[in-house]
């Protein structure tokens, strides 16, 4: 983490130069690994749902509905419009959309735009993370941690839901990469993943109580669990008041802007995901700067 008792600004903009090119570098992996992101994202909610109905028909001793391979790798990728399946050329990240004008080669139909910018937002933060970090124990761990939040925002946003398949490794991971104190000592660990899921438990009820309505959902308890994992218990005051912030201005600009109903949920999963990832990135600064010290 940055140890810079600098101004706030400074400590935003200076980094090790020698951090420069190996983020450079790391830009490119960043790419393909937002490829693969893409395919998560669309595959892991699909999975999730077919093994839920295969579940549910055992129960019922009938036939499992999907027997046939569905997993991040098999059946390799298709178009979702005609079904055509994808060479390799139609598969390289940004530049097939460009070559192909953002087009089916096959059924023509549109691609959505949010494939390549999803492999862009990777690409650039894999960088930012490097360059920050350095690619170090800590750095490489960060990155690990940055392409799951991207994974879990994108997931958040289609299905409402944060996966216990996924919010639950983070949390593991975060304890384990901190055996050895990489970001924050052990103890600080464990009490942040405990902290950070009580916090959030104790809002929901707050909220429930008052209002008689679910406002977060049990996967955000679990996320910022695992944020407190990573980030140490300390950081959780800096996640949740962003995230609130953020979350509170891009709300109330949907409904202002885009008529978005007021009782229609809003999922909070990518605002705790920004928040961790600025927190990780900026904590100390921030902290130092809020604190005045
Ligand atoms: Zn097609």
């Amino acid at each position: 983490m940055l140890e810079s008792t600098d101004t706030l600004l400074n400590a935003l903009l200076t980094a090790p130069p020698e951090s420069f090119s190996a983020a450079l570098f790391w830009m490119l992996p960043g790419l393909i690994v937002g490829s693969f992101l893409n395919v998560a994202i669309y595959r892991f909610p699909i999975m999730m749902q077919r093994e839920s109905e295969n579940y549910l028909a055992l129960e019922n001793d009938d036939q499992p509905p999907h027997t046939e391979r569905y997993n991040l790798v098999l059946p390799g990728s298709a178009c979702t419009g005609c079904g055509h399946a994808l060479s390799v050329a139609d598969n390289v990240p940004i530049l097939s959309y460009l070559w192909l004008k953002g087009r089916c080669r096959y059924c023509h139909a549109p691609i959505s735009a949010r494939y390549p910018a999803v492999e862009l937002l990777t690409a650039a933060l894999s960088g930012m993370v490097i360059w920050h970090l350095g690619s170090s124990f800590a750095g490489l761990s960060a990155l690990l941690l940055l392409w799951m939040l991207i994974a879990m925002t994108f997931i958040d946003i289609d299905t409402q839901l944060l996966p216990d398949e996924l919010t639950l490794p983070l949390m593991w991971l975060g304890l384990l990469v901190n055996l050895d104190g990489t970001f924050v000592p052990l103890r600080d660990a464990v009490i942040g993943a405990a902290l950070g899921y009580l916090s959030l438990w104790a809002v929901y009820w707050l909220f429930k109580l008052v209002t008689g309505r679910d406002g977060i959902g049990y996967g955000d308890f679990k996320l910022l669990a695992a944020l407190g994992a990573w980030l140490g218990w300390m950081m959780l005051p800096v996640v949740v008041l962003l995230s609130s912030a953020v979350g509170a201005i891009v709300g109330l600009s949907l409904i202002v802007f885009r008529g978005h109903h007021r009782d229609r949920p809003i999922p909070f999963g990518p605002f705790l995901a920004a928040a961790g990832l600025i927190a990780l990135l900026f904590g100390q600064p921030l902290l130092h700067a809020w604190l005045g010290s």
